[in-house]
């Protein structure tokens, strides 16, 4: 046998990834003094919530916005100073649906919805209130959103309302999605809201990219080592324990490794040091890519900054005119939409080529928007990402990794364990800091001491 490898005193806790959980993690390491490395294998930090150029400003690849009870990004931007830079904004919401665009952003709204009866109405009304009233989500883990859509409010509403919303973002996986994900969701964004009923979101100036960068230039000044281009590429495990890490061909020694990539590259990192049948859970839960259309236009499609697509014919779940949100002077008076499709990566559309996608999707919005003409569009950007949205079954707890991994000082923290919520940035900063915290206990570096204390 080996001896036992001895780790330098000096060195750092490792995370794999620049998303919101990695630098939250990052963040409550450093200030608990420990030393910190954050890998990050694109060109910048933020993860899925990253973004890029639009001429001088900074937009999200895939449209971004909190609720008001996302608390746990709000702590973290307070700790961090920057809580001016939050936006508190009521947002119009509405639902295509048989070649009309309903505004339901009101409880008034919801009243004149035409496309149901007013009795189903009323139910699709009361179902926001009977799903906040459920507190023991175990006791509906085993039914589909299906199953549990038509229990409680009938299936006039679950054919009209959730069913094309359902089919639209999960596509082949619709009738796999459980109830407890669809029930979370709905207690969620229905208690975003002002007291006239509005739907309020949140938004940070900059954007979402702009709070990864400030939080980057933080961890800095905190001696974080925060690296981008630094994909890591496997492990060195001795005597059960990691060592180091590798990235770029170079070898970087450490005293614990938190892994918050998505679970399926996880499983690639692990496959070396860890029995088949525990890969094989890593790479159990489906998880579907997302590809995003951003238009950059001379001038607004219409008042709605959300539109639920609840037409199977249309190729996109949403049409989301972030500038209805966020307003068109903060990008020099360009108007933003996002069309956002979930799909499987084989999917056709996944593989379009950008311009392809845009020939693709100018029909579609002519038949929404009559007015529309393709030359209002003066830039266009497709953004796809293959791990987006993970796919909580009935029964989705059991098929959880646990954040302990088989490796003593390897942990993981992956968007796929955050349950029974649904992936965000703000689950993203919950589960960063609490793991932090969990790590500091456990494999406390030897000279750590509180920072700035
Ligand atoms: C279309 C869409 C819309 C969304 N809308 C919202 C919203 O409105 N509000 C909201 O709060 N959330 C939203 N989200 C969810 C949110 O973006 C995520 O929940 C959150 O960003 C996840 O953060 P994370 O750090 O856990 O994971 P990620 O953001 O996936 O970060 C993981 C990081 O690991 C890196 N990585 C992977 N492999 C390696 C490797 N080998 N070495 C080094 N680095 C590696 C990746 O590049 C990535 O940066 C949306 C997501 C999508 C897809």
């Amino acid at each position: 046998m080996n001896a036992p490898t001895r780790i330098a005193e000096t060195a750092p806790v490792v995370i794999v990834g620049g998303g919101f959980t990695g630098l939250s993690a990052a963040y409550e390491l450093a200030r608990a003094g420990n030393k910190v490395v954050v890998l990050e294998k694109e060109a910048m930090v933020g993860g899925l919530a990253s973004g890029f150029m639009v001429g001088p400003y900074t937009l999200e690849r895939f449209y971004h916005h909190w609720f008001t009870n996302d608390v746990h990004v709000m702590d973290l931007i307070k700790d961090i100073g920057k809580y001016d830079e939050v936006v508190f904004r009521p947002t119009r919401t509405g639902m295509y649906y048989a070649n009309t665009i309903f505004r339901l952003s009101t409880p008034l709204d919801l009243l004149k919805f035409k496309a149901l009866s007013f009795v189903n109405r009323v139910r699709l009304g009361l179902l926001a209130l009977k799903a906040r009233r459920i507190k023991d989500w175990k006791a509906i883990e085993h039914m589909t959103a299906r199953e549990w859509l038509i229990k409680l409010a009938g299936p006039e509403v679950f054919r009209v309302v959730w069913e094309p919303l359902l089919v639209g973002k999960f596509g082949p996986y619709a009738d796999k999605v459980g109830a407890v994900w669809f029930w979370k969701k709905l207690a969620l964004r229905g208690g975003s809201r002002a007291s006239d009923g509005r739907e309020v979101l949140a938004y940070y100036k900059g954007g979402f990219s702009e709070l990864a960068e400030a939080l980057k230039r933080k961890l800095e000044e905190m001696g974080v080592d925060v690296r981008v281009n630094a994909g890591v590429s496997g492990l060195e495990v001795k005597d059960g324990r990691a060592t180091a890490v590798f990235s770029n061909g170079e070898r970087i020694e450490a005293s614990s490794v938190l892994l918050t990539q998505a679970l399926p590259l996880i499983a690639d990192v692990m496959e070396p040091h860890t029995s088949p049948d525990y890969v094989a859970s890593l790479r159990r839960i489906d998880y579907l890519a997302n590809i995003c259309l951003v238009l950059e236009m001379d001038r607004s499609l219409s008042e709605t900054y959300w539109l639920n697509v609840n037409d199977p014919s249309f190729p996109f779940v949403g049409v989301i005119e972030h500038t209805n949100f966020e307003p068109p002077e903060s990008y020099g008076g360009r108007h933003i939409v996002f069309l956002s499709k979930y799909l499987p990566e084989s999917d056709a559309l996944y593989r379009m080529e950008d311009e392809e996608v845009l020939d693709f999707a100018v029909p579609h919005l002519q038949r929404m928007f009559p007015d529309f003409k393709r030359e209002w569009v003066t830039a266009h950007h497709v953004w796809r990402a293959r791990f987006s949205q993970q796919i909580a079954e009935p029964g989705y707890s059991k098929l959880i990794p646990a954040e302990q991994s088989p490796i003593e000082n390897v942990l993981i923290t992956s968007m796929a364990q955050i349950y029974p919520e649904d992936r965000g940035t703000n689950y993203a900063i919950r589960e960063g800091r609490r793991v932090a915290a969990d790590i500091g206990k456990r494999f406390p570096a030897p000279s750590a001491a509180p920072a700035g204390l």
